[in-house]
């Protein structure tokens, strides 16, 4: 099956009997056994539920379509993509180990990495990942793993997956990328060798911004793993949540493409408007198109504060990925806890907004933010 085939077409778990065209709702704590020797044959695995905590047949479809869609053999569902960051990070990592991280992850986990790994005993060194020479250098005699995001946020750089990958293979590490900005309709990290890939699907899997969710997928092994600290940590994902996460990426593709033609465009046109000081958007990402995120920094004759009130039907949040536009300021929101110096370093400036470019029609995205510009205008 081809991409957009798989994307509608992933399995649907039970059922055998009466298959529905639509999936249903496992909303359920349990299975019922018929009797003893039904029950144990469940734990000799030839049934697949016992208790939702463990397994659904929605969660475990979430899983495994995501898995499908990277080329990876397993995946785990998990309660959010934080959970999710969570999952990958102890499926290899115990108390002693190191991990080298990207210096500008997302906020929620540099958040996970700089203050609650600690309390695990797991170590992190964060470093610029433009720089694998860097990187190498951060390697100690404990590191267990390279981690990283496939297209960084707010300022969309795009990782050298590939050099990641030998580097990590050179050191004997696990090369771990949080695919959530790519999604696997533009970058499938796994089949450049990657170990784990992960996903925050409350952004573009789920994509309608109803739903809180993450997915790990990779090698098995460490999929074994995952699904234990999934269970034995309470990280489950409800099937409601799944059921909706599933829903949204049977549209993934057509999502996709469209939110990238119209970030490329609205990128092209935002780069000539006054007031515009620089646009980021990437052109590297796939053939098939570069994301649909563009970021903009406002110059100094622009009110910033009259841009967000001049927006329309745009909304202000502190997210990003669903079918509607929307925008940020990452300085109050993604990146209000990192220092100061660092957020220098990174560009992240009182000009910066973020924009999550939707699926509606590209001129009057593009009408509505000329417009927000125009009026910010001091
Ligand atoms: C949102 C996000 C996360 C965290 O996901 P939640 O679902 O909010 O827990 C992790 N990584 C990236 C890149 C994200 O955008």
């Amino acid at each position: 099956m081809k991409f957009d085939t798989k994307t509608v077409q992933f399995q649907q778990k039970m059922d055998a009997a009466n298959v529905s065209k639509g999936q249903p709702i496992y909303q359920t704590t349990a299975f019922a056994f018929k009797d003893l020797d039904d029950l144990e044959d469940f734990f000799r695995g030839k049934k697949d539920f016992l208790y939702t905590r463990v397994g659904n047949p929605n969660t475990d479809d979430l899983a495994a379509g995501v898995a499908q869609l990277e080329g990876a053999p397993k995946g785990v569902a998990t309660s959010s993509g934080l959970s999710a960051v969570l999952a990958a990070v102890l499926s290899f990592a115990k108390h002693g180990d190191h991990i080298v991280a990207c210096e500008d992850l997302y906020g929620g986990t540099y958040q996970l990495m700089a203050h609650e790994l600690a309390s695990f005993g797991i170590e992190v060194s964060f470093v610029d990942f433009t720089d694998l020479n860097e990187v190498e250098k951060a390697i100690q005699s404990n590191t267990k793993a390279l981690y990283s995001e496939s297209v960084t946020n707010p300022l969309l750089r795009v990782e050298n997956i590939e050099g990641i990958v030998s580097l990590a293979k050179k050191h004997e590490l696990i090369s771990v990328i949080d695919n959530t900005f790519a999604t696997p309709y533009f970058i499938r990290p796994y089949e450049l060798g990657v170990d784990i890939v992960l996903h925050s699907a409350t952004k573009y899997i789920g994509g309608h911004s109803d739903v809180t969710a993450g997915v790990v997928v990779g090698r098995e092994e460490y999929m074994e793993q995952a699904k234990n600290k999934v269970v034995n940590l309470g990280a489950n994902l409800s099937p409601f949540e799944a059921w909706l996460a599933c829903r949204g990426l049977r549209t993934l593709s057509i999502r996709m493409e469209r939110h990238a033609k119209n970030a490329q465009r609205l990128a092209e046109v935002l780069q000539g408007e006054v007031g515009v000081k620089k646009v980021y958007y990437p052109s590297t990402v796939s053939e098939k198109g570069n994301g649909a995120i563009v970021s903009m920094e406002l110059d100094e004759t622009c009110d910033v504060n009259e841009f967000f009130k001049s927006l329309g039907w745009v909304k202000m949040v502190a997210t990003l990925a669903g079918v509607d536009t929307s925008v940020s300021y990452p300085i109050a929101t993604s990146h209000r806890q990192v220092p100061e110096e660092t957020r220098q370093k990174l560009a992240i400036t009182p000009g910066l907004v973020r924009i999550s470019v939707g699926i509606e029609d590209s001129g009057d995205i593009i009408s509505a933010l000329k417009q927000a510009v125009k009026a910010s205008l001091r």
